[in-house]
């Protein structure tokens, strides 16, 4: 960092921002350091945070930002373990029902990539990662640098926990924004998302921007603001990234939850059950990560992510992922055993014949976390088996026989709750809706 920078005051640059003029490098620099030492006050960050909400960034200061914030910490280095692979990442901007980092991770290293995949935890109605893998009796997620290393060399992914070394400025710094409402603010979550992405020393990195009412970003013109934040900034700190909006006006395949969406996540990768719209996403995805990664071209990725499912290497991989980071040797094969699900069971039928016409979601996202399966709070426990099964895509015929979806519950009383929220998210209609791709739109440098 620049060594002219301890004349900085934090209430001149905050003021500087506040009256909408554009920080030099060293200023952000000072914030970054700052935020990570602790010598800028809580207040002074959250002040800052507002500043840059209602008076943005240029792309420019939000470059400066996320390198800053990407050095407060260890920056990985990968050259020296001998992958002989390039290192390759997705981040997805979160979504309900949405296990594609489980499903993704094992079918590129299965490719030829190598995956250190650094998750998080869910908070509000998406999921997160970390969760549904915490679900696996055993798994670490918070393995040493030297375990994350040789699962990486020897099985070619691992999906862990953010450690507090990596890019601590986000962390401290986010703590204030999800306190302050400072939390929406695109140059923000471009840094923060970055950030940590830029600390896992990352060859190329490919972004799910998703939309729809069960994203962070509802409006596709939102969404599409942020993937431009993203693709613009991560090229220009030197890191290969493309984007892939995608929808997220139903839940992404079947379950939500956490060990049940590791469930479908084990008979997806295993051939048993795949639903379209995931294997769509998740296809996409890989071939994306390839193409940008050099391992393929845009020709042979996609027979390379078929050929990972169909010959069962992607399912070996996830399986020895979970056997090297400590979880059960036959997860795949017995998960009545090791992913019990909540014992009651509930089938949620539509109040008349009818197709679904429309989902809210973010409420399925929210009876999810109602039932015990996420967080209100950073601090709540999770329940592992509570959640949702076999829940209908848009345009599906509901009736007696054919569920809106399944809910597993820890008490009689919190299934009724939860049907009766389903049964306010859905419309019925008395014809079928359009459907739309899942895959809405890629971007790339080139496009902005
Ligand atoms: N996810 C992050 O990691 N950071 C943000 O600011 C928003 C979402």
């Amino acid at each position: 960092m620049a060594t002219e920078q301890t004349h900085f005051h934090p209430q001149e640059i905050i003021r500087k921002k506040r009256d909408g003029t554009a920080l030099c490098r060293a200023e952000i620099e000072f914030m970054v350091k700052g935020i990570t030492d602790n010598s800028i006050s809580e207040g002074q960050i959250a002040a800052f945070a507002m500043a840059v909400f209602f008076r943005d960034m240029t792309m420019d200061e939000r470059v400066d930002l996320t390198r800053a914030m990407a050095h407060s910490g260890r920056v990985m280095d990968w050259t020296n373990a001998g992958l002989g692979r390039p290192v390759v990442d997705k981040h997805s901007t979160g979504g309900v029902g949405d296990k594609v980092s489980l499903m993704l991770a094992p079918i590129v290293a299965a490719c030829g990539g190598a995956v250190p995949m650094i998750s998080g935890r869910g908070l509000g109605h998406t999921g997160g990662t970390l969760d549904k893998l915490a679900s696996v009796p055993g798994y670490n997620t918070a393995p040493s640098p030297e375990l994350l290393t040789k699962t990486i060399k020897h099985i070619g992914c691992a999906i862990i926990g953010q450690t507090a070394d990596l890019a601590p400025a986000d962390k401290r710094f986010y703590a204030t924004r999800d306190v302050t409402a400072t939390v929406e603010s695109i140059p923000l979550i471009t840094a923060s998302i970055l950030s940590k992405k830029l600390a896992a020393g990352l060859d190329a990195l490919v972004m799910d921007v998703k939309f729809g009412s069960g994203a962070f970003k509802e409006e596709y013109t939102d969404a599409m603001e942020l993937a431009r934040s993203i693709v613009t900034v991560a090229n220009d700190c030197g890191l290969p990234t493309t984007a892939l909006l995608t929808d997220m006006n139903e839940v992404l395949g079947r379950t939500a939850g956490n060990a049940i969406e590791v469930r479908e996540t084990i008979d997806f990768l295993m051939g048993k059950a795949a639903d379209p719209r995931i294997l769509e996403v998740v296809t996409a995805l890989a071939v994306e990560m390839l193409v940008l990664a050099g391992i393929c071209d845009a020709t042979t990725a996609p027979l390379a992510v078929q050929g990972a499912l169909t010959s069962g290497t992607a399912a070996e991989k996830f399986a020895q992922m979970i056997a090297l980071l400590g979880g059960p040797r036959d997860l795949m094969t017995d998960m009545d055993k090791h992913l019990p699900l909540a014992p009651v069971r509930r089938d949620v039928i539509a109040p008349r014949r009818g197709f679904l016409g429309a989902m809210n979601v973010r409420a399925m996202g929210l009876v999810v976390m109602e039932l015990g399966g996420g967080r209100h709070t950073a601090a709540d426990s999770i329940d592992y088996g509570v959640g949702l099964g076999n829940i209908a895509g848009l345009g599906e015929k509901l009736g007696p026989r054919s569920p809106i979806a399944t809910i597993f519950a820890r008490t009689e009383a919190a299934a009724q709750q939860a049907e009766a929220a389903i049964l306010r998210a859905i419309t019925l209609t008395d014809t079928a809706p359009k459907r739309v791709a899942p895959v809405a739109t890629k971007l790339t440098r080139e496009d902005i």
